[in-house]
């Protein structure tokens, strides 16, 4: 499932192909990744749209249309592929696509999903997409209470200090909660524990001021390592040009468990924490708060 990283790498590469570019033609193959507007009415609505802008929020990526259209809000979820390419499959060829959208200045934009679990949902203009057409679609569960962008500059030490403070959740679930702090998912938060050398099962509350400013510290450079890197192609995630990412065989903790951690050899081990599973190193992260003895591990 693409998370903060691939959503990026997803957005800065689409947004060099269409940002000033208009749909000529849009086909809808299979309408059930559209929320609450019929494939005929979007298709009419967006024939010759102009892409104004690309971004994104938390995992969402965010298609921005001149003249006041609503936004498309996408979410990929586990095998959402969208991008653009010179050509694209006849209806009928490809059974998993999804979307093809002429671009006037040639090529196509696709939407590709095996499980058919993305979603399109629109974003009428103004704050959080209220505004004047406040209500005319149905927005994502959740989107109006998504956290802090988990790279944007809301997100800082002290917000998250707040938001885990007195919180008896394990800190992998809270990393995982995206109205804390939004675009983690399984991969960056076992990562992001690892580097900070952090449990999993450590409750949030529990945690001192310098680990969180750890953590913290460490979510920022995973991201933007990871945005460099392209992202983490695990299994199906592609970018914008249909490319993997590079950043799987640089994965610390994530599906490593049983092979030895590189930072001190010992077998990494993995739990289950609210029906997710998080790797960590048992030497590394301890579970008790024992300061920078965390750190030291005194036994060999
Ligand atoms: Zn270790």
């Amino acid at each position: 499932m693409p998370e903060l990283p691939e959503v990026e790498t997803i957005r800065r590469t689409l947004a060099t192909h269409l940002v000033g570019e208009r749909l000529e033609r849009v086909e809808v193959l299979h309408p059930h990744f559209l929320v609450g507007v019929a494939a005929d009415r979007f298709a009419r609505l967006y024939a010759g749209a102009r892409v104004e802008e690309l971004g994104r929020r938390g995992k969402y990526l965010i298609v921005r249309f001149a003249a006041g259209l609503p936004a498309w809000l996408v979410h990929l979820r586990m095998t959402g592929r969208l991008y653009v390419r010179e050509t694209a499959p006849e209806p009928g060829d490809d059974p998993h696509l999804h979307l093809r959208a002429r671009l006037a200045g040639g090529g196509w934009l696709l939407l590709r999903d095996v499980r058919k679990f993305a979603r399109l949902y629109l974003l009428a203009a103004g704050p959080a997409g209220g505004g004047a057409e406040a209500g005319a679609f149905p927005l994502p569960p959740g989107w109006l209470r998504l956290g802090p962008d988990a790279l944007g500059d809301e997100l800082t030490p002290a917000r998250l200090e707040r938001a885990f403070a007195g919180r008896r959740a394990p800190v992998k679930a809270l990393l995982l909660d995206q109205r804390l702090l939004a675009g983690l998912g399984n991969i960056y938060s076992d990562e992001a524990l690892w580097r900070a050398r952090l449990h999993p099962a450590r409750a949030g509350g529990s945690l001192r001021p310098a680990e969180i400013r750890r953590l913290w510290a460490a979510i920022r450079s995973l991201l933007e390592e990871a945005i460099d890197w392209r992202g983490t192609t695990f299994s199906d995630y592609l970018d914008g040009e249909g490319f993997p990412g590079g950043f799987a065989i640089r994965l610390q903790a994530y599906g490593r468990a049983g092979q030895p951690c590189r930072r001190c050899g010992s077998r990494l081990e993995s739990l289950r924490l609210g029906g997710r599973s998080a790797t960590f190193c048992p030497r590394c992260q301890r579970r008790a708060t024992t300061g920078d003895r965390v750190e030291r591990p005194r036994t060999r």
